[in-house]
């Protein structure tokens, strides 16, 4: 599933490619489980406006559309792209054939098409009025004083308080895994008990460790922004993650594996208290 970094990549790979040109026509595939709006709302809404940026806001990838070009008072209306599982951004030529599984064709002013492709229709698409701001805090944001009062009084371990979505949005397993593995910090600690050094530390490794996972992501997009940003983030050195019974890249412990709250999380005994 994609997770921050692989959801920024595509948001900026779509945003070079597409910003400033205008939406001229709209297919959607009508599929029920992808539109969390209705299709004709989405086509109603998107034909005739500019796309004027492409963002990520926690996982979802938001299009800050221009309505009426032109006209002094803009309605604010945004483009949402959730990817799910298997979601796919794609900036393609019109005479590249759509892929099987091809729910909505954008038709843009600059030639090219943007298209979302996915198999498994986790992913969603919507427009909406309201500003969007999606569910918890951004971990590239957030301040160090915030990022401290998130975890107070948690009893939760410490990996499950990073994985909830409604504190910190985007961060999965993997980063969860690597940034506590860089801090020090063992995955069952926790939360409420971490001290601010603690915290602090985590915060300043989880900001790294992400940021390190948007740079390798970024630097292999091409054409198609979606198998390349995914390739980019395997190239990321795990330290951790999927590495159970390896010698720890610091210490030459071998790394462990446990579950907590359902999830694997892996660590080295040594090198993490
Ligand atoms: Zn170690």
């Amino acid at each position: 599933m994609p997770e921050l970094p692989e959801v920024e990549t595509v948001a900026n790979g779509v945003h070079q490619r597409v910003h400033g040109q205008t939406i001229t026509s709209v297919w959607t595939s009508n599929k029920p489980q992808t539109f969390k709006s209705r299709p004709e709302e989405i086509a109603e809404v998107l034909t005739g406006s500019r796309i004027d940026r492409v963002r990520r806001i926690g996982k979802t990838i938001v299009a800050d559309l221009i309505r009426h070009p032109g006209k002094k008072s803009q309605p604010s209306v945004q483009f949402l792209v959730h990817l799910g599982m298997t979601g796919r951004l794609l900036v393609s030529a019109p005479e590249t054939e759509p892929p099987p599984h091809t729910h909505a064709i954008l038709t843009l002013s600059g030639g090219k098409e943007l298209r979302f492709v996915d198999a498994r229709r986790f992913g969603r698409l919507s427009v909406s009025t309201d500003e969007y701001t999606g569910p918890g805090k951004d971990p590239l944001t957030i301040s160090n004083e915030d990022f401290i009062a998130l975890f107070r009084n948690r009893k939760t371990p410490i990996k499950a308080a990073l994985l909830n979505q409604s504190l910190l949005h985007g961060v999965g397993n993997i980063y969860a895994d690597e940034a506590l593995f860089r801090a020090g910090i063992r995955p069952r600690r926790q939360a409420g008990r971490l001290t601010r050094d603690e915290l602090t530390r985590l915060r300043t490794a989880l900001v790294k460790v992400l940021k390190h996972a948007i740079k390798l992501g970024g630097s292999s997009v091409s054409d198609y922004v979606d198998a390349e940003g995914v390739a980019g983030f395997f190239q990321l050195h795990h330290r951790v993650y999927s590495r159970t019974g390896e010698p720890c890249r610091t210490c030459s412990t071998p790394i462990e594996r446990i579950v907590v709250g359902g999830r694997s999380s892996h660590f080295c005994p040594t090198c993490q208290r």
